[in-house]
């Protein structure tokens, strides 16, 4: 049995954890912050509860996958609902796009836009769905060290029909002519953090996500699937240090020895970063021991960071539903400002989740929770001024929406922006979302899973293969869980230093 130090407890890390720890080997997290979950942390306050970051819940196969190598099920640990609908977009006051759970209904939505669409939709989601089987069975589960991983016929071929060199934009725009169906078909890729011009039409397995598995809430919050795989990972004997910041990585020749950290030094045979990437490569490890310098990460596209307001309200707010987007803006030229030319938008498109409309434990009785996100490029000057500057804006768009009068009525406001992702997860540029899958950052072209250099050394998380999302970030754990499982079998054939 062999003794492994994972650096972070995000949904990577606990999911690593919990791969070792059922191999039989002597697992502990550590993680820098108070409270496990990583972006994924909740909090509460004045009778509200906030989960911090992620609040979709889609590919609900994936955490079931997850917990079934465990002999369990989501439901040995949350209550899992379906929301119908699931989500909707709001391009203007009387203009607004409500998708429903059920496909059929869905093409019905589309039929009323745009004549044949539904047909369009069916063939779409067809292709959709093939993707998806592709994506996940052949491409997502592999540690990318290689081109060869994916060199079967069936795969080769699978990636060749899944369209994988045009892009999103163009393939969206071949089944689809109205803007706004166009824009619903495109939202989906948004949360792989680039411009869907910039995306390979291979991630349209997204809208099988989005669109044929459905858009799910686990009861109490996205914070259950933490409490849940913190529980899993302790009954497997995981330890977990919280307040536990990791320093330094002590190296002796080609192998991690030990970690210097807040509660003292930890002798270990092995190490698995799932903290940002960029931050254990250059704050944590010496020189010579870096995969990547800082022109490496200069260069690559990162997704976008974001301004969050946490607020809580004192009365309902009527035409809100759990997932709502405000597309009432330009869309490209919110783009650009991302990632063309980074700089605060002027009119962003911003995105409100509204979980009180499904949870009665996240506000007090007659109120409501909101969280309001906006996108912005990673790196942006934030000040408490600049902040405070979109709040009222972003409150009168969601009241021209909804039709009630309730800035007076707000009890509860708390933001979260840029220098939070940096102090709280050592966020490079502050980053939310990790790397955009733009073509050039998929598979192998993504920052390796293993140190070259330092033998003993992992990497998972967002920053790493397969990329940013909840699910992705579970199976990134895995794969690194299972290579060093891999290195562990090999290793007693190696010389020892
Ligand atoms: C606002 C927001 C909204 C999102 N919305 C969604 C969504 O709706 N759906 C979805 O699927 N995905 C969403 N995502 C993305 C998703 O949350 C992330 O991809 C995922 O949580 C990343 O998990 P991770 O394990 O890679 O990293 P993290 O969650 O960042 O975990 C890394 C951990 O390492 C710790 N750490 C850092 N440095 C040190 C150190 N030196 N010592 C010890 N510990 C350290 C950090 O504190 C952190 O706990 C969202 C992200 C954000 C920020």
């Amino acid at each position: 049995m062999s003794n492994v130090a994972i650096i972070g407890s995000g949904f990577s890390g606990l999911a690593a954890a919990c791969f070792l720890s059922q191999e039989g080997h002597d697992t502990s997290i550590f993680e820098k912050n108070t409270t496990v979950g990583g972006r994924a942390r909740q909090y509460a306050d004045c009778g509200f509860t906030f989960d911090m970051g992620p609040s979709w819940y889609w590919m609900p196969d994936v955490f079931e996958d997850f917990f079934a190598h465990f002999g369990k099920k989501t439901s040995d640990y949350y209550d899992l609902v379906q929301l119908d609908p699931g989500f909707q977009i709001i391009f203007g006051k009387n203009d607004v796009l409500t998708v429903p759970a059920n496909e059929i209904e869905l093409y019905d939505v589309f039929e009323k836009i745009e004549n044949g669409s539904s047909i369009q939709l069916k063939q779409f989601l067809k292709e959709a769905a093939f993707k998806y089987d592709i994506g996940m069975r052949q491409l997502v589960y592999k540690p990318a060290f290689s081109w060869f991983e994916y060199a079967r016929w069936d795969v080769v071929k699978g990636v060749a029909d899944a369209n994988i060199f045009s892009s999103v934009r163009s393939y969206v725009r071949r089944y689809f002519k109205d803007k706004r169906l166009i824009s619903l078909m495109e939202f989906p890729v948004l949360f792989l953090g680039a411009m869907p011009n910039q995306i390979p039409a291979l991630y349209t397995m997204m809208n099988h996500a989005a669109l044929s598995l459905g858009t799910w809430y686990p009861m109490g919050g996205m914070y259950k699937i933490i409490d849940a795989m913190n529980d899993l990972a302790l009954s497997l004997g995981v330890s977990i240090y919280t307040d536990a910041t990791v320093d330094k990585i002590d190296v002796l020749g080609s192998r991690a020895t030990s970690l210097q950290t807040s509660i003292g030094t930890i002798k270990t045979d092995a190490i698995i970063a799932s903290a940002d990437y960029h931050h254990v490569e250059e704050h944590l490890l010496e020189q010579q021991y870096r995969n990547y310098n800082e022109q490496y990460w200069a260069k690559k596209t990162f997704a976008p960071s974001c301004l969050i307001f946490y607020v809580g309200v004192k009365k309902r707010i009527k035409n809100l539903l759990h997932h709502n987007l405000f597309f009432d803006a330009d869309f490209d030229q919110h783009a650009k400002d991302i990632y063309e030319k980074p700089t605060w938008s002027e009119r962003p498109l911003f995105y409100v989740c509204c979980p009180s409309k499904t949870d009665n434990s996240v506000a007090p009785e007659g109120m409501e929770n909101l969280f309001i996100l906006v996108p912005i490029a990673s790196g942006l000057e934030d000040t408490q001024y600049i902040r405070e500057s979109y709040f009222d804006g972003l409150i009168k768009r969601i009241e021209e929406q909804s039709g009630a009068l309730f800035s007076e009525d707000i009890i509860y406001k708390k933001s979260y922006c840029v220098s939070d992702f940096v102090t709280d997860y050592n966020a490079y540029k502050g980053n939310a979302y990790g790397l955009a899958n733009t073509l050039m950052q998929t598979a192998k072209f993504k920052p390796s899973l293993r140190n070259s250099k330092v033998k003993n050394l992992y990497y998972t998380g967002q920053l790493t293969v397969p990329g940013p999302g909840v699910p992705p970030s579970l199976i990134s754990g895995q794969i690194a869980a299972k290579e060093l499982i891999k290195y562990f079998k090999t290793k007693t054939h190696e010389t020892f230093i």
